[in-house]
Formats: structure tokens, sequence, C-alpha cells
């Protein structure tokens, strides 16, 4: 587990606990504040419970809008909510505009709290100029989706995660399609160019053209200029450049907020009842001894358990290794880690022969400290576990695909 719960508390423990906390609002309907309301009742919270969301649709799960909605083979990524049984309020259409000591203000009114948990996501970073898709909502989706049509040119501006994916689904639906990054090789912000430059072929074999060391200075409706000051036309441009933690309505309340709202291991920012977690929070990790930024979904996941606990009075720790999966050009891609732990890379199986192959990055002493496998969820599986557990491996072992991935644990008989 990544989670640590430091013990069961006792049906007495939690009634004496959630005494003390009359209305609990949550602020932010996606997936971290479902999560939260949801754990709040399943760990004994009986008050009053209020989720505002902005967005008028009821919480739903974001992967898949860059995925089967954008390629067209679902239409719905709702997430199982039921208002009345969990006793929830829910406000959708609602956006927080402000805090201040006690109340979340909003657009329909004041609500005063005795525990706050704040789950407003994050939002993409705009480039200069009008007329470009981005990809955060489910309204972008479908938006987006409408105009990928055979024979259609498609910019995509950014390689990285999102970025790929929607290059996937616009040559799937038959579209001329270049991608272009700032960056030497594909997902710059994660990889080292000597593994990220291992994804850049898929693009290729895709029929993409894919444009490294090019930066976009402008959008517009029909198509970017690039810094240099040449012009690409397009007849759908998308930005796909990374995203900043939805917390403008937060600006003046107090709250310490840095890229994110930070919150220690336990999820608690810097004012009393006030928790964050998911894609708004950036939180310290302990294992890392650094400040982590959420923008995954195992974080809006699981996060909101450990904050749950700690708003009624707990005292849990949220520690895990950071998870992101992406699904493009045909592949599973599957990084745990963080960027920043540097190590020494160990390949396992050749991404120039082998049809599934894996990096990664070890500690001196053998400690997995990232990974990144492509094709090979095994693999993925035991190797981030591993890596959780901080249990070191022997590289020789590692490298070779024919011995399992758990079965690469330094001293172990195979
Ligand atoms: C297209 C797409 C594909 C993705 N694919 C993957 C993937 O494959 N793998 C992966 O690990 N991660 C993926 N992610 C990231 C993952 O979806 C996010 O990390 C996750 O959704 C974060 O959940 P959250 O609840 O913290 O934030 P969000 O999902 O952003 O939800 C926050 C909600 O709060 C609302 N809100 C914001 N401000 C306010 C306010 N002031 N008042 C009220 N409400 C407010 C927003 O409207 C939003 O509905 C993807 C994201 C996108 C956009």
């Amino acid at each position: 587990m990544t989670t640590s719960r430091c013990r069961d508390l006792s049906v007495r423990e939690v009634l004496n606990r959630v005494q003390d906390v009359e209305r609990v609002v949550v602020v932010g309907a996606g997936l971290a504040g479902l999560r939260t309301v949801t754990a709040l009742r399943e760990q004994g919270y009986s008050g009053e419970l209020i989720l505002v969301g902005a967005e008028r649709h009821p919480p739903y799960d974001r992967p898949p809008l860059s995925k089967a909605i954008l390629l067209g083979t679902a239409d719905d990524s709702a997430l199982p909510l039921d208002p009345a049984s969990l006793k929830v309020d829910l406000r959708l259409g609602t956006r927080a505009t402000g805090l201040r000591d006690g109340v979340v203000e909003t657009d329909d009114g004041d609500l005063a709290y005795d525990g706050l948990v704040i789950a407003t996501g994050s939002e993409p970073i705009r480039l200069p100029g009008e007329g470009a898709h981005y990809l955060r909502t489910r309204d972008d989706a479908f938006a987006l989706r409408s105009v990928l049509r055979p024979g259609a040119t498609v910019v995509i501006v950014g390689a990285g995660w999102i970025g790929a994916e929607v290059a996937t689904a616009a040559a799937r639906h038959g579209a001329r399609v270049t991608v272009v990054e700032q960056a030497a090789t594909p997902v710059a912000h994660a990889l080292p160019s000597e593994v990220g430059q291992r994804l850049a072929p898929w693009y290729a074999e895709a029929g993409i053209d894919l444009l490294c060391g090019q930066r976009v200075g402008v959008v517009r409706p029909d198509g970017v200029e690039l810094a240099g000051g040449t012009t690409l036309r397009a007849d759908v441009v998308v930005v796909g450049v990374g995203v900043r933690p939805a917390t403008g309505w937060l600006d003046g309340s107090g709250l310490e907020v840095d890229r994110g709202v930070l919150v220690g291991a336990d999820l608690r920012t810097s004012l009393p009842g006030v928790l964050a977690v998911g894609d708004a929070a950036a939180r310290w990790s302990p294992r890392y001894s650094t400040r982590i930024r959420g923008e995954h979904w195992d974080d809006a996941l699981r996060a909101p358990v450990v904050a749950a606990a700690n708003a009624l009075g707990g005292a849990e720790t949220y520690d895990p290794v950071p998870y992101v999966w992406s699904e493009q050009f045909g592949h599973m891609v599957q990084y745990a880690g963080i960027p920043a732990a540097g190590g020494n890379l160990v390949w396992r199986g050749d991404p120039d022969t082998d049809s599934g192959w894996a990096a990664f990055w070890l500690a001196p002493d053998g400690r997995i400290l990232s990974l990144l496998v492509v094709d090979q969820p095994r693999d993925f599986v035991q190797g981030r576990r591993l890596a959780e557990a901080g249990t070191p491996v022997d590289p020789e072992l590692l490298r070779d695909p024919a011995i399992s991935v758990k079965a690469s644990v330094a001293g172990s008989a195979r």
C-alpha cells in the first residue's frame, strides 16, 4: 500500500472526532472532489456535506476525454454518484470565488464550513492568440471531436502525454497531423532525451509529422506562428502544453499557494480545517524530500481517502510514488516516480526490436527511483511495487526480460 494508514480507527474514535465537524464543504466536483465526499461518508461522517462544482456536468472522468471519447468509441465518462444516497448537497454550476475565515464565497452566495477540502483541479496553460482548442473538459472534448475529420489539417502544440493522445485520435479520424514541440524529444518534462527519443518514431509510423525544437509563439484560428516567424496553416489548432492548478479563487485568502495549494504529507494546508487534494494540491513528499504537484489521475483517486480521514481528525500520511499512464499510437505507456529523482538508467528490452520495453532509474543502492514501461503491464506492476517498497534490485537481473522484474530483487534466488 502506498497510502500509509496508521491503524484502523475504532467506531468510537471516529464518532468522537466527527462530532466536532458539522459541515464539510468540498470545492471542485471532479474525481478528487467526488472521492472526498464518498470517503467522508465511508469513514463515518454524518454531518452536512456540500460539493461545489463550477461545471454543470455531474462528476466525470477525464482520461477518457483524450482517448475513447476523442476516438468516438465512447460518449460518456460519468463517475458513479447518487447524491441522495450519499446525502451530499451537490451544487453544480457554482463557482467558488473566494475564501475568508470559515467561509467559502461562491457566485451563488457564501458557505460557512467547519471543514473544507479544496479539489479544484487544474486548467490548461494558454498560449497567446485566439482560436485554438484546449482539452480539459467534457465540452472541450466534444468540440474537438466534431472538427477531427478526414483530410482536415491539424496542428497540435506539445508532444507531451495529452498532445500524443490527441495526435493518435486525430490521425485515426483521417486528419493530416503535425505536432510541434519546443523540446528536442517527446514528453521532455518527464523523460530525459535518451528515453524520450524512443517515443518519436511512433509519430512517423502513424503518419504524423513531429517537429521538435520549434516553439510556437502565437496561435490563430487558421494556424500557428512559430517563434522564428514561420506560419503553419491548419484547419484545427490544439494546444497541450501543460496545466496549472486552478487556485486563482484563493488569492488573498491567506492560504500558502505556490503552483498548487501547499499541503503537508497529511494533506493539511496552512489554514486550520482546510485540506487540499488532486491537481490543486502541491504536497510535501517525505519519500523524495521535495514538493510534488498532482496532475495525475491516481493522485485524485487515492489522496482523498487520507484527506477525509484527516478532515475528521485523523493523523494519516499520503506519500506514494506518483503514477501516470498514457495510451498513444497503440501503446500503453506507464510511468512512476518523479523526473527529478535522477538515478542510473537501466534498459530492459530493446526499444528498436522488442514490442515491449522499459527504462528504470536506480539509486546507487539499487532502489527503483522511477520507471517507464511500454506495453509490459506486468513488469510495470512489479516494478512499481518494488519502487513503493524501496526494495533494491540487481541491475543485471533487471535488464534481462527473461527474468521477471520481481525476481530481480538484489540477493534473491531466482
Ligand atoms: C484530457 C485529459 C486526459 C487525461 N489523461 C490522463 C491519463 O491518461 N492518466 C493520468 O494519470 N492522468 C490523466 N489526466 C489527468 C487527470 O485526469 C487529472 O489528474 C485528474 O482529473 C485530477 O482530478 P481533480 O479532481 O484533482 O481535478 P479536475 O479533474 O480538474 O476537477 C476539478 C473540478 O473543479 C472545478 N473547479 C475549478 N475551479 C473551481 C471553482 N473555483 N469553484 C468550483 N469548482 C471549480 C473544475 O471545473 C473541475 O470540474 C488527464 C487529464 C485530461 C484533461
